[in-house]
């Protein structure tokens, strides 16, 4: 198969370019084309040289990688896209309209390693990491279906986007460059679940909000829950996240899903609250959504209010987040693109 332009982040595409015997400067027009232009046959492209052109069709192509099966709209106007890939796996895209802005929700990975037993795309298992290409579709595709309305980016589809670093970064590279997609660093956030030596590289290969799950405020339940803890232990996680260079005016978040019983006490709260003095942070109170099979229970909301209320009253920045889609399967951890299910686990 031919190289698909769009696997090449900005500076990648500078030495194919460079590589087929032209000057590097000439990516910035073919991206141009390609991502702020909506062109997609090098043909078209009337800058470049006809011969050019030519030897841009014999080396490479512009292949869109996704295949639309579905779109699916939640009563609160959440929209879930179920997508095709080349090779007959599915994937998942949400996209999110709030008051002022309209958050896309992207898949790094069909399914997932990590594992965590409170969410369903644990369930199908990682099956393989997205190419890049497969990435950045996701927000062309979307944002053409919604006249170009998309204005945010969140990693926290399918899949550990740190476990698919080499393609996050280059997607990044692609949404956040003036010539390409010229979105703002600061309009895109990366959710990890923890891989700690990972969290560092991002770091330093490009600018972006992060978030991070962390779901639990001890070792003792993290392991229970997000086996990647034993890897990586909270202190180490926390840690590490101090590090992180901050946007301008942004926090770091950290998400957690409060989950019935297991993580929702008092107790939880105020360990919580110590464990995050001193950091510059949001924390999104994410309630668990249900979802055969998994058994967890959503805790009623006055206990959820009650949590808020500990972590606030110790000075902390905290924001319950409504389950938006949760009636088409669109909410966070909910995300298995029709994949069977195993439901040996929990
Ligand atoms: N793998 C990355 C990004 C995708 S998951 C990560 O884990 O951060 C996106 C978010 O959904 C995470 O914060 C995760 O903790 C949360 N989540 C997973 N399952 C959930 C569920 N059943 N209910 C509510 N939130 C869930
Ligand atoms: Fe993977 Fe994130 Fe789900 Fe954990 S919560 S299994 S890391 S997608």
């Amino acid at each position: 198969m031919k190289a698909n332009i769009k696997d090449f982040d900005p500076k990648e595409l500078e030495t194919f370019i460079f590589e087929l015997g032209e000057k590097p400067y000439r990516a910035k027009q073919i991206g141009a084309w390609i991502f702020a232009k909506s062109v997609d046959d090098f043909s078209l492209m009337t800058d470049l040289s006809l011969s050019f052109r030519d030897k841009l069709r014999e080396s490479a192509e512009i292949r869109s990688t996704l295949n639309l099966l579905s779109e699916q709209k939640s009563v609160d106007g959440t929209k879930k896209y179920l997508f095709e890939l080349y090779d007959g796996n599915k994937i998942e895209s949400v996209l999110i309209p709030d008051k002022n802005r309209n958050t896309l929700c992207i898949s790094s990975q069909v399914g997932c390693a990590m594992g965590c037993t409170f969410c369903l795309t644990a369930r199908v298992g990682k099956i393989r990491n997205l190419s890049c290409a497969e990435i950045v579709d996701q927000y062309l595709e979307v944002n053409k279906i919604n006249n170009g309305s998309v204005t945010n980016i969140v990693y926290m589809g399918m899949g550990e986007p740190l476990d698919n670093l080499e393609n996050t970064v280059r997607s990044l590279n692609i949404f956040t460059n003036s010539e390409y997609i010229g979105l703002s660093p600061r309009r895109i956030t990366v959710s990890t679940s923890g891989l700690v030596h990972k969290i560092k590289e991002l770091s330093e290969r490009v600018s972006v909000n992060l978030s991070v799950s962390l779901n639990a405020p001890s070792d003792a339940i993290r392991n229970e829950i997000m086996p990647v803890n034993k890897r990586f232990p909270v202190s180490t996680l926390l840690k590490e996240c101090k590090r992180f260079p901050i946007l301008r005016r942004k926090f770091l978040t950290f998400e957690y899903v409060i989950i019935k019983d297991l993580n929702d006490s008092t107790a939880n709260a105020n360990e919580l609250a110590g464990l995050l003095k001193g950091v510059k942070c949001k924390i999104n109170l994410i309630p668990f959504n249900e979802a055969a099979p998994i058994t967890y229970k959503t805790p009623p909301v006055e206990r959820v209010l009650e949590f808020q209320k500990i972590l606030v009253s110790y000075g902390l920045n905290v924001k319950i987040r409504r389950s938006r889609g949760s009636d088409i399967l669109g909410a966070c951890g909910q995300l298995a693109a029709t994949y069977p299910l195993d439901d040996k686990k929990n």
